[in-house]
This record gives C-alpha cells, structure tokens and sequence, in this order.
C-alpha cells in the first residue's frame, strides 16, 4: 500500500495537483519532466518556473550568464 506524505510548505507557484506531495513532485521531475522540484530553488529562481540543471545553477550563482554552459565536470561533482 503506498504511502502519501503531505507537507503544508510546497513553494511551487504553478498549478499542479503535486503540491504538498513530496514523493509524487520528485518523481515527475525525475521520469516525466525532467528538471528539479521547486523547493530547490530560491523564491526568485522559483518565479522563472525553469526547472531546468541550468536554470537552477544560475540561480545559486554558479552560472553567471544564461550563455554559460554547465561543464560535464559540473554535473559529476567534479
Ligand atoms: S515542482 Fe513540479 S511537480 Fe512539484 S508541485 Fe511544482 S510543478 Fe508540481
């Protein structure tokens, strides 16, 4: 039997039926829109609603303009 947590913070400001379902919100961005969940972002870089690796490194300042690429080393932690 599956098991729903909900949580009453979700930051996410788009219309989805996900919100406060913390399981089901990383599992769409995991297999069905690629990206990150919103509650990674910060409220600004939330309001872009681009989920997007690159949209999320630009919004904690490790990508600087929206023409810096994102390295594979960046990616593998490297
Ligand atoms: S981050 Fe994505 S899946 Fe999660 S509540 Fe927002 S739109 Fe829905």
């Amino acid at each position: 039997m599956e098991q729903t947590v909900l949580t009453g913070s979700c930051p996410c400001t788009r219309d989805c039926p996900r919100h406060g379902n913390c399981a089901a919100c990383v599992a769409n961005h995991r297999f069905k829109v690629p990206g990150v969940p919103a509650c990674f972002f910060s409220e600004e870089g939330e309001k872009w609603h681009d989920r997007s690796f690159e949209a999320l490194f630009r919004d904690k300042g490790l990508l600087k303009k929206t023409t810096d690429a994102i390295s594979s080393s960046a990616l593998s932690g490297g």
